[in-house]
């Protein structure tokens, strides 16, 4: 079976449901965290909107609800997708970005992170947020936080700073496999839990031999795709991300002109 597909997705969540996994958005899970086997569905929905539409769908078909972090970007605010997803019944979250866009500028980042707050929450009464990675950046999102805290703001939670990952598993779909956290840059957690996995597949088969965490935090972008012209372009164009980020890590030059060709992708595309 082709991974990373809708019907792996969906293949995957029935797993954790037989299991007897119940799912919460982040949200619940700040709040009034449920006892016993829980996960917490996460998607940053960095870019193909309407991919998120169809993951939705395929949770709602199941009756889970899952927590959706948007970007201001068009790639990733498209009003109808967003409008679409509440209706659902799933949680919507804003996937911050401002350092990074004002170019460290910390007055500018605020004013900008209110002003994108305010605008999701026409859609969503917003009370989760989450940092883009902004790989190519050299600035740090979550700095943000360090002079004001999410409560002034009416949030309850960020995942990279609200949750104890020594207690919950956190797995990421990163460069279309589970153990692609080395691809990361800056959206990193340290695994204490000694489980790794490659292919969708070995986490089904730790679900059914009940090796799976009790609870866990599920990371996964919108890339998963039926379309087979679509995945396989995907797929093709991880692998050269990857690589490229790999090797900006070392050469210099090369991290200048991949950060250029993004801040361009962004704005352009
Ligand atoms: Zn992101």
């Amino acid at each position: 079976m082709r991974d990373f597909t809708l019907k792996t997705y969906r293949t995957l969540l029935e797993s954790f449901q037989r299991a007897g996994y119940q799912f919460q958005t982040f949200e619940e899970f700040m709040v009034h965290p449920a006892k016993g086997k829980v996960i917490v569905m996460r998607h940053d929905v960095d870019e193909l909107a309407r991919n998120a539409l169809k993951m939705a769908q395929v949770e709602h078909g199941l009756g889970i609800q899952a927590t959706y972090f948007f970007r201001v970007v068009k790639q990733s605010n498209v009003p109808e997708v967003i409008r679409e997803i509440v209706k659902m019944g799933h949680e919507v979250g804003y996937h911050y970005e401002d350092l990074s866009t004002a170019n460290g500028d910390i007055t500018k980042a605020w004013e900008s992170f209110e002003t994108n707050l305010a605008y999701f929450r026409q859609y969503y009464p917003v009370r989760s947020v989450c940092m883009h990675g902004s790989s190519t950046s050299k600035y740090d999102n979550r700095l943000l936080w360090q002079n004001h805290s999410l409560e002034d703001y009416g949030l309850v939670g960020e995942p990279y700073l609200s949750i104890d990952f020594d207690s919950v598993y956190y797995l990421t779909d990163t460069g279309y496999a589970w153990d692609g956290g080395r691809f990361a840059v800056r959206d990193i957690v340290v695994n204490h839990f000694g489980l790794s996995f490659h292919h969708s597949q070995q986490i089904i088969e730790a679900i059914a031999n009940k090796t799976f965490p009790e609870t866990a935090l599920i990371l996964a972008h919108t890339l998963w795709s039926d379309n087979g012209f679509q995945w396989f372009f995907l797929h093709v164009r991880e692998f050269i991300r990857n690589r490229i980020k790999m090797a900006a890590k070392k050469h210099p030059v090369l991290a200048k002109c991949y950060e250029k060709l993004v801040a361009w992708y962004w704005k352009k595309m």
